[in-house]
């Protein structure tokens, strides 16, 4: 039906006689018969000069057949790649008329989220939703090479399965065969992935839907897409570098452009510095120690088992108002209370300053290295609740946007094995109960010191989002067991849940590790995007409906009574 797309034509086909296909977008009247239309495709927008365009309304399919002409020397237009020509159109036939459509479709508005999804298909017309499925479809490609070329192969696993252990809440689909029973979809291919290694697969890669049913957020959906990996005969270094690869690779894909090799920190250095397991390194206010300098204190808000600052470099002129909305943040963070100090040329200006010795003053300062005009936040607490507020601080105040500070990729390392005790006396573990522990710790696991236990598990962060997750996995009966034992999973419970891998583990099991990294998070940040709905075709809204095709929605009674369902009245 064409010859060309609206959005490659130049001044070299100048001459050229075209057939275009394409939606009408702006149109601007010239004179009393002549028109200019912005033609559109997926590959842009061209103009074309109609002579008797009355018909031709916004977002009409139309095919055009004419001349490419070089535009009168002030009539160019730069910002357009096509903007040096124009089409004479000698032939114009509507093969679609349209509607008005429901939001103007140039990137310049602002519109309503729900309207946008309801009306998704004009939506994704738009300039940026085009550029954003073109570098989803870049990094998808830029993915399955880069695995390829290290020697992974794509396997499918299947979305009707068992629980799997990611800690979430499953989604269920009810069995109409065996009514009362339930299939779980998968929040991860992981038990799958662990029975392709004892399967000799060697090396398993997918770009797997993985569906979680958890609050949404802006960088959370129910359903989301995963790089997931797995490979045999591997150790944490191996997989590191398989991931690190692929990762460039596909930034490479999108910004020409290969980042160098992704620095490494420990879980406990992160905690410290910046006060958080995905740190956002692009800045700097990382958070400084000052247990020390307060260790004999006076002052009994300071008499803590941790103290922590950040330096907000030029934050002196900061209004009274901000800091106690800041005070009041922290607290609703679980803060006691936050001390802000103003450094000024002849001492500290804060309310806590008089209860301060001139010593504790400077040596605090020269800890922080305060200038004359910065602003120093300090916490007083636990250690983890200390850096736990002090990191979301430090966030609040220096993150920069999406678009701004560059890609800082970072490895951390030795996560603890558990990350807490529940209330019933059970460690929960930080990642998943297939992790392997820290070799150098595996004695820990008698001792009870639990929370002490490194994981030779390793998170990859991206400018403070955490991209991704794995672990070298347990691979021999014995210390599976071990492990659900610690946690509190019994035998029989072990053997319901998860009997066919203990069961696999018997059939010989190489050592083998993984990873898998959110492929949406990845791509809404190269895209440029604050926001991973903007980057998925038809995503749900932040309170998981669908407004283009109404999900969820109710089934009818005859379905229910098939499968075995009856639906109680709304919970009051
Ligand atoms: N299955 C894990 C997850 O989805 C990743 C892994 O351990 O490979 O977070």
């Amino acid at each position: 039906m064409r010859t060309d797309r609206c959005g490659d034509l130049r001044l070299e086909d100048q001459g050229r006689t075209v057939t275009l296909c394409g939606w009408v977008g702006r149109r601007r009247e010239h004179g009393e018969h002549l028109a200019f239309v912005d033609l559109r495709d997926r590959s842009g927008i061209v103009q074309v000069v109609v002579d008797g365009a009355a018909d031709l309304r916004s977002e009409y399919v139309i095919q055009v057949e004419g001349t490419v002409r070089q535009r009168p020397n002030d009539t160019a237009n730069a910002s357009l790649a096509t903007g040096d020509i124009e089409i004479d159109a000698q032939k114009v036939t509507v093969l679609s008329a349209a509607e008005p459509p429901p939001f103007p479709l140039d990137d310049r508005t602002d519109i309503d989220e729900t309207l946008r999804l309801r009306h998704r298909y004009v939506d994704l017309r738009r300039a940026r939703m085009q550029r954003n499925l073109a570098v989803r479809a870049q990094v998808n490609s830029a993915v399955r090479t880069a695995m390829e070329e290290q020697g992974f192969i794509e396997v499918e696993t299947p979305m009707l399965i068992a629980s799997t252990p990611e800690g979430a809440r499953d989604f269920v689909v009810p069995s109409r065969k065996e009514p009362g029973s339930f299939y779980a979809l998968p929040q991860s291919p992981q038990l799958f992935k662990q029975l392709c290694m004892i399967g000799g697969v060697d090396r398993y890669y997918q770009i797997a839907r993985c569906l979680r049913d958890e609050d949404l957020r802006a960088d959370r959906q129910f359903e989301f897409m995963q790089l997931d990996a797995e490979a045999s005969f591997v150790n944490q270094e191996d997989v590191l570098a398989f991931i690190s690869y692929t990762v460039a690779s596909a930034t490479e894909s999108v910004t020409g452009q290969r980042p160098g090799e992704i620095p490494q920190i420990s879980w406990l250095e992160a905690q410290e510095r910046f006060g958080s397991d995905k740190p956002d390194t692009r800045f700097g206010m990382e958070l400084v120690e000052l247990t020390e300098v307060f260790a004999g204190t006076e002052f009994r808000a300071f008499q803590a088992d941790c103290i922590k600052g950040i330096r907000i470099p030029g934050g002196a002129d900061l209004s009274r108002n901000r800091l106690d909305d800041l005070t009041e943040q922290c607290k609703q963070w679980g803060a006691k209370g936050l001390v802000w100090m103003r450094v000024e040329a002849d001492g500290l200006n804060s309310p806590v300053a008089k209860f301060l010795t001139d010593n504790e003053q400077s040596a605090l300062r020269q800890t922080m290295e305060a200038q004359e005009g910065d602003l120093l936040f300090l916490v007083a607490d636990e250690r983890p609740a200390v850096r736990h507020i002090l990191g979301l601080l430090r966030i609040e105040m220096g993150r920069p946007p999406v678009t701004e500070g560059g890609l800082n990729f970072l490895w951390v390392v030795d996560f603890p094995l558990f990350e807490g005790i529940d209330e019933a006396g059970n460690p929960q573990p930080a990642h998943h109960p297939f992790t392997m522990p820290h070799e150098e710790d595996l004695e820990l696991l008698a001792s009870g010191d639990l929370l002490n236990i490194r994981s030779q598990a390793y998170d990859l962060v991206l400018n403070g989002w955490e991209l991704g997750s794995g672990s070298v996995r347990i691979h021999r009966g014995e210390i599976q067991q071990q492990i659900f034992s610690l946690l509190g999973i019994s035998p029989e419970e072990a053997q319901e849940k998860f009997g066919f891998l203990l069961d696999a583990f018997r059939y010989g099991a190489p050592p083998h590790a993984g990873f898998a990294f959110g492929m949406d998070r990845l791509i809404a940040i190269l895209a440029g995007e604050e926001n991973i709905r903007e980057v998925i075709a038809y995503p749900k809204t932040q309170s998981g409906a669908d407004p283009l095709t109404s999900a969820p929605n109710p089934i009818d009674d005859r379905h229910l009574e098939e499968l075995g369902l009856r639906v109680l009245p709304p919970r009051q």
